[in-house]
C-alpha cells in the first residue's frame, strides 16, 4: 500500500504510481461493479473481433466495433467504450508479439479487466482524498485516505487512473507526475558493482552484499530439500520462500541504492557507473564476474533503483566502458590479467599497488567518468536554485 513505483521518463518527467484504496457506500460500489463488468465485457468483444479478422490497428478496430458497442451498451459513457477498445488492442499487439517468438497464444479475455480512465471520464482531488469517476449510473463520487507516505506526491500533476478490483476491494491505481529537477554535479563518485560487496565506491565505502549472500544460501539449501520431497505441501513452501526472498533482495537494494544516491547528492557528485548497453556483444572483453551480474535480476533491480532515485533526486548518471575495469591499475594505468590476483586482491604487476580490487575498479570507474563529455555539461549548466527534491 504505502508503495510507489517510479519509473524513469523520456525527457525530464518523473512518474509515479499511486494505489488508493476506495471506500465506498453500496450504491457506488453497485455502479463500479456494473462500470468494470460492461467494460470488460466491451473489452473481450473487441479482443474477439481483433482475433477473429486477423485485425491489430486502433483506428480499424474502433471502427468495427464502436457503434455495435455503443448500442448494446447503453449505460457505459462513451469514453470508457473507447478505453476498453484501446486496452485491447494493446492486448492483441502483445499477444501478435508473443505469437512472432512461436508462442502459443489464445485470443485474450478478461473476467474483470480494470477499466482506464483519463481526463475525460474523472478527475481527482488528491490532497482532499477524493475522485469523480464516469460509470454507468452517470458520475459517482469516490474517497480515499491519502497515506503518509503518498502525501510527497500531492503536488504532482494525475494523469491517467485504472480502476481495479482485487480480493472484493476497489483501488484507484492513480498515475502522478512532475517534472525532474535539473542535475547538479561537481565530482564524480565511481561505482563498481560486484558478489562480494554489492557496491563499492571509490571513497572506499562498502555496501556489503553478506547479509543476502547469507540469506541466498540458507534458501538454496532449503529449497533442495523441499524439490527432494517434492510433495504438495513442499511445493507451496517453496513458492513461499521464493516470494520471501524476493521480498528481501527488494528491500535490500532499495537500502543500498538510496545510500549509494544519497551518498552523492550531500557531496554534490554524478554517479559513474559501468555501461552495459552492450556488452553482451563483446563478452571475450567482460569479466566471468560481469557476465555473471548481468545475468542476475536482482543486479539488474538493483541498477534501475539506482537510476530512478537518482533521477528523482538531480543526481547525473555518467555511463562509462567497462572494459578492463577490473585489470587495469588506478595508479598507473598498466593493464594486464595477473594484476587481478583473486576475487578480492588487486596486486598491480607494474608499479606493486596493492588494493582491494572492487575499490581499484571504482577508482577506474570515477576517472573514466571524469573524463565524460556529458559531465562537463552538466558542471556549466549548474542551477542557482534547486528544486526541494523529494525524500526517497
Ligand atoms: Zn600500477
Amino acid at each position: 500500500m504505502t508503495q510507489a513505483y517510479i519509473e524513469n521518463q523520456k525527457g525530464k518527467s518523473l512518474k509515479a504510481t499511486l494505489r488508493l484504496k476506495l471506500h465506498l457506500d453500496p450504491a457506488t460500489e453497485e455502479a463500479l461493479r456494473e462500470t468494470l463488468e460492461q467494460s470488460t465485457s466491451c473489452f473481450n468483444a473487441v479482443c474477439r473481433h481483433g482475433w477473429d479478422n486477423d485485425q491489430r490497428n486502433g483506428t480499424r478496430l474502433h471502427q468495427a466495433t464502436y457503434q455495435p458497442l455503443r448500442e448494446t451498451h447503453s449505460d457505459l459513457p462513451s469514453q470508457l467504450v473507447i478505453s476498453a477498445r484501446m486496452k485491447a488492442t494493446e492486448a492483441l499487439k502483445s499477444v501478435q508479439e508473443r505469437k512472432r517468438q512461436g508462442r502459443f497464444v489464445s485470443c485474450p479475455q478478461s473476467s474483470l479487466c480494470p477499466v482506464r480512465y483519463d481526463a475525460r471520464s474523472y478527475w481527482i482531488r488528491l490532497s482532499d482524498g477524493y475522485a469523480s469517476l464516469a460509470t454507468t449510473q452517470g458520475r459517482v463520487c469516490v474517497s480515499f485516505r491519502l497515506c503518509a507516505y503518498y502525501t510527497r506526491y500531492a503536488d504532482w500533476r494525475p494523469c491517467s487512473a485504472d480502476l481495479c478490483f482485487r480480493n472484493g476491494k476497489y483501488y484507484l491505481h492513480l498515475v502522478v507526475e512532475r517534472e525532474a529537477p535539473n542535475p547538479v554535479a561537481e565530482g564524480v563518485l565511481g561505482v563498481d558493482f560486484g558478489i562480494v560487496e554489492i557496491a563499492t565506491d571509490n571513497d572506499g565505502n562498502r555496501y556489503s552484499g553478506e547479509a543476502v549472500k547469507s540469506v541466498r544460501r540458507r534458501v538454496r539449501r532449503i529449497r533442495r530439500l523441499l524439490q527432494q520431497r517434492g510433495t504438495k505441501s513442499a511445493r507451496r513452501h517453496l513458492k513461499r520462500i521464493r516470494a520471501k526472498q524476493s521480498r528481501f533482495v527488494k528491500n535490500t537494494n532499495h537500502v543500498v541504492s538510496k545510500s549509494l544516491v544519497g551518498t552523492a547528492l550531500t557531496s554534490r557528485k554524478a554517479l559513474a557507473l559501468e555501461d552495459l548497453s552492450n556488452i553482451r556483444d563483446r563478452a571475450d572483453t567482460v569479466s566471468r564476474e560481469m557476465r555473471w551480474l548481468l545475468g542476475n535480476w536482482a543486479f539488474l533491480q538493483l541498477r534501475q533503483f539506482v537510476s530512478y532515485k537518482a533521477e528523482a533526486l538531480g543526481v547525473p548518471i555518467v555511463l562509462v566502458d567497462p572494459r578492463n575495469t577490473s585489470r587495469t591499475c588506478s595508479e598507473c594505468g598498466h593493464c594486464a590479467k595477473e594484476n587481478r590476483k583473486s576475487q578480492s586482491k588487486f596486486h598491480c604487476q607494474q608499479c606493486g599497488l596493492m588494493l582491494n580490487a572492487d575499490l581499484n575498479a571504482a577508482k577506474n570507474i570515477k576517472a573514466r567518468g571524469e573524463c565524460s563529455d556529458a559531465l562537463l555539461f552538466w558542471s556549466e549548466a549548474l542551477p542557482t536554485n534547486q528544486e526541494q527534491a523529494p525524500n526517497l
